[in-house]
């Protein structure tokens, strides 16, 4: 850039993806400001308080804390890690336990070969084929140097040698539901324990990856929870001349011919900019922000096809309990008397421990969870409910939630202290999240994965970033989207793309 005066980013949403494209806004050399309708940094990427207690709701595992990989040089620029961060010592992925039996998938891939093998024997083909594609999966690393558009053969040709076995993967997980994959284990145990950490409807390969994430060290969950890792983000953004305005939702995006020339906020007022980068859900984007005429094809299907593309979300409680507390293992699935939340009836539910982290923990209690997920239908249930229902019915789901923990660990009877529960309304309501969604669509074998350009037919100067431009979403995609835009920009501008 030559003149003088800096041009302007414009960012909607101080979220991981809206901090990061800041960020690399500002060390690209433009202005940048960050416009989010909340009154802190984070978007999903929060926790909040309660009685003293602090309730950490996002990271469960951090893709890309291994150092050497892109996606780890990505984090360390945007402040949310650097080489002394501490992660919690967590040694295993989860546990899952029914009818008095236990498996853990244990971050050692062999340790969890052999006791799957004791505890089933029967099944120990399966077993060893699970493992050999657990292994295989470690090479699945998230590319976050440049967006696939800006590939060069170089670059194909290196990914395919350090992904050489991927592809098998791919071959034999890549069209099966977790829900299909568990039948071909005899175990009721083991079918248990694959469709119990994602949804039924994903892809296998999704389940294989996430457990290779943590298997290889690339996973880990930073001390100090989700909130304090997106402050030291808005810190980063702040330290390099950013500016982030708060309780600043944005109306509309003002489009004159070709370009995005600034955003209208709900208070009237209005920033101009240079560049617009929009980082919320795509839903907010294309029904509120901008005409729905600029939504690209495959998102429309998707909207269109939500069996197909469902979304996810979770009926949530946090309780306070012992701190000498633990189930299994950190986070532990156990078989519960049917319960119905939404539309739908579960016998499985998860017991997380949070006692690992001194933030969430207080004098000798600490925090414990539940997450039961929440589809497009179960959605709907909360939605058509009056607000006096909607209290009645989660009080009361809170009251089976409590019974069925404490039938599972009756040392937790009269020691539970409820902290707080939340519905997908929530989620839709704090951070405008489509159908409550906190990850982007669900990759299932039925659908395309979302994979969208990054720009708009019909507007010159809006860049698109945030998880819902690459399902299935989650921190990773969030964090590389927004340094894509910077990047896509500056290719634009026919300048280096090597920030
Ligand atoms: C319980 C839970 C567990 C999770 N676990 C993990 C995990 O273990 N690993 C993982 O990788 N991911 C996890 N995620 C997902 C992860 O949090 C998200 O993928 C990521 O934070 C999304 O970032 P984003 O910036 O794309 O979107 P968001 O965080 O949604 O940011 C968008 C921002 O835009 C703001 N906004 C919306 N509308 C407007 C408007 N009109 N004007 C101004 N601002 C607006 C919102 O308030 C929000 O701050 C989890 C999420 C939750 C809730």
């Amino acid at each position: 850039m030559n003149s003088a005066k800096k041009e302007k980013v414009v960012v909607i949403g101080g979220g991981v993806a809206g901090l990061t494209a800041g960020i690399y806004a500002l060390l690209s050399g433009f202005e940048a400001e960050i416009y989010e309708k909340n009154a802190i940094p984070g978007g999903e990427c929060i926790g909040w308080n309660r009685k003293g207690f602090h309730i950490d709701n996002c990271i469960h595992w951090l893709t890309g804390t291994k150092k050497g990989t892109e996606l780890y040089e990505v984090w360390k620029k945007v402040g949310a890690l650097s080489d002394d961060t501490q992660y919690a010592p967590i040694d295993a992925f989860f546990s899952s336990s029914y009818n008095g039996q236990s498996v853990t998938l244990w971050n050692d891939l062999k340790r969890t070969e052999k006791e799957l093998i004791e505890i089933s024997p029967e099944d120990e083909a399966e077993i060893k084929k699970f493992i050999e594609y657990v292994e295989y999966s470690k090479q699945c690393i998230f590319p976050a140097g440049k967006p696939m558009e800006m590939w060069g053969i170089k670059d194909y040709i290196q990914m395919g040698a350090s992904m050489k076995d991927f592809p098998k993967v791919m071959k034999e997980f890549g069209n099966i539901s977790l829900e299909d994959y568990s039948k071909r284990f005899k175990s009721p145990l083991l079918q248990r324990m694959i469709c119990d950490y994602l949804p039924k409807e994903y892809c296998a390969y999704s389940f294989l990856v996430s457990y290779a994430t943590m298997a290889d060290g690339n996973g880990g969950v930073p001390m100090g929870a989700s909130l304090q890792m997106s402050l030291r983000m808005e810190k980063r953004f702040k330290e390099l001349g950013g500016v982030i305005c708060y309780n600043k939702g944005a109306s509309r995006i003002v489009i004159e011919g070709k370009k995005a020339t600034g955003v209208e906020f709900e208070d009237g007022s209005f920033a101009n900019a240079d560049y617009v980068i929009p980082t919320v859900d795509t839903h907010v984007l294309f029904n509120r922000l901008i005409s729905k005429d600029y939504m690209p094809k495959e998102l429309k299907v998707a909207y269109d096809e939500p069996k197909k593309y469902p979304s996810i979300s979770g009926f949530q409680v946090a309780y306070a309990v012992s701190k000498d507390f633990r189930a299994e293992g950190e986070t532990t699935f156990i078989e519960i008397e049917p319960l119905t939340v939404g539309k739908r009836t579960f016998t499985r539910m998860y017991v997380k421990t949070y006692g690992y982290d001194p933030v969430c923990v207080n004098g000798d209690r600490q925090v414990i969870q539940t997450c039961i997920s929440q589809d497009d239908e179960d959605f709907g249930f909360w939605k058509d409910l009056s607000s006096e229902e909607y209290t009645k019915v989660k009080d009361a789901l809170v009251c089976e939630v409590t019974k069925r923990i404490e039938k599972e660990f009756p040392q937790l009877k009269e020691n539970m202290e409820f902290l707080d529960a939340w519905t997908p309304l929530t989620y839709e309501r704090y951070c405008n999240a489509y159908h409550g969604s906190y990850m982007s669509f669900v990759t299932t074998p039925y659908g395309k994965q979302m994979k969208l350009k990054g720009q708009l037919k019909g507007i010159e100067n809006l860049y698109l970033a945030g998880q819902w431009t690459n399902s299935p979403g989650g921190l990773p995609v969030a964090v590389a989207s927004g340094k894509f835009a910077i990047q896509r920009l500056l290719k634009k501008q026919h300048r280096d793309i090597n920030i």
